[in-house]
């Protein structure tokens, strides 16, 4: 049976090079970046040409640039560091809605330590709108945190506008730029970015590997103590393969960007299309053209999510329904639900995410099988067999 992953927003499989050169500084270099002889020296190299590949993806300088973990600690370490280092000079959090769980939930934690949270409500498309970012700033709002791409529905927010705003009023802005790093340009200077997040498995790098950037002169209160490593902020004996990894994916992804986003974006528009063609019913979720090129969200009426998946999976197809995360509870997404769905529908939606080694082949093999499956399980529907009725 043929294998299509279209889940590439959940993760993606590391690269060839990138194996290689990570087994190579597991092996072979094995050195700490902190010690003073030859074996440290060489690692101490290897991890600051990783600090500026990684720098040079979003044009933003070496120092800037703090390992993390991944995606989730980079998101956390932005938005504690910057709230408890800040703290005395207000006590108020701007973010949107439809942040991955790792912005919410530590906002969360923030109102449970005695900060307000502002989390701004999207139109239908999925967009934040800078009106209503601006009506919320006040006197204490210390941080704005949007995130740049969805990871569900891949709507591109106008960060550029909110970095713009949140600098006219001193305010520091944070974005989780995971799901549009290495798909988009990104340049943080430009956008008036102050905090950016990235991860490195989104990007064909090692899972457990990720950075934050934190513009020069930015407070930020570290989450952890005990060393000198990362300028103090994230200390720790560096993670050299994954980071060497990290380095080397974010520099290909670089490269590859245009030629991806072109690629991706026909074959997301052909498997959108022909889904519309083939199935009634069918609601595309997210912007319709502000969206990054490898994500395909949609709904359909009369049919359950988790079913849709399962049958999928028997053809050998692998998507999602929301996050990654949320699946494996029966909570609606609170994107989809943020952006005015019904429950129906947002437990009828599918996210289907292309990747680099997506091919014709594979949209075409999922163009075959969809129709049968949604039309199979809509039979099972009470309701859709109702309607059916009636239409006759
Ligand atoms: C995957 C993801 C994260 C988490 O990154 P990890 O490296 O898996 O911790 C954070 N934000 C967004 C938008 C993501 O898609």
């Amino acid at each position: 049976m043929r294998k299509v992953y279209l889940d590439h927003s959940a993760t993606t499989p590391v690269r060839r090079e990138v194996a290689k050169i990570v087994s190579e500084y597991m092996l072979d270099r094995f050195g700490n970046p902190s010690s003073i002889h030859s074996y440290g020296q060489e690692a101490k190299t290897a991890l600051e040409k990783a600090r500026s590949q990684v720098a040079d993806l979003i044009n933003a300088d070496a120092a800037e640039i703090i390992f993390t973990s991944g995606g989730t600690e980079a998101d956390n370490l932005a938005i504690m560091g910057v709230a408890q280092a800040n703290a005395t000079k207000g006590n108020h959090i701007i973010t949107s809605a439809i942040e991955h769980h790792a912005v919410l939930d530590t906002c969360k934690e923030l109102e449970k330590e005695g900060f307000e949270v502002t989390f701004l409500p999207v139109d239908e498309d999925g967009l934040v709108s800078l009106e209503d970012v601006k009506k919320a700033i006040k006197q204490e709002t210390i941080l704005i945190t949007i995130m740049h791409a969805n990871n569900e529905v891949g709507t591109i927010e106008p960060i550029e506008e909110i970095g713009k705003l949140a600098r006219e009023h001193g305010i520091i802005f944070h974005t989780d730029a995971v799901q549009s790093l290495g798909k988009v340009p990104i340049d943080v200077k430009e956008m008036n970015i102050d905090l950016l997040t990235g991860s490195g498995h989104k990007i064909y790098g090692p899972k457990g590997t990720g950075f934050l950037y934190v513009r020069k002169g930015i407070k930020l209160k570290p989450r952890a103590f005990g060393g000198e490593q990362e300028r103090k902020r994230r200390p720790g004996t560096e993670n050299l393969p994954g980071i060497v990894g990290l380095g080397l994916a974010a520099e290909l992804a670089g490269k590859e960007m245009e030629e991806e986003r072109v690629n991706q974006a026909s074959l997301r528009d052909k498997l959108i299309k022909g889904l519309r063609e083939s199935i009634p019913h069918v609601r595309l979720n997210g912007h319709p053209h502000q969206r990054i090129p490898s994500n395909v969200n949609v709904s359909f009426a009369y049919v359950e999510g988790e079913s849709l998946l399962l049958s999928l999976d028997a053809c050998g197809i692998a998507a999602s329904s929301g996050s990654a995360c949320t699946s494996g509870t029966l909570d609606p997404s609170h994107v989809l639900l943020a952006m005015g769905l019904t429950h129906e529908m947002a437990h009828g939606s599918v996210r289907m995410t292309l990747g680099k080694d997506t091919t014709e082949e594979d949209i075409q093999y999922v163009l075959d099988n969809f129709p049968a499956i949604v039309e199979r399980l809509r039979m099972m529907s009470p309701l859709y067999y109702q309607r059916q009725k009636e239409s006759v």
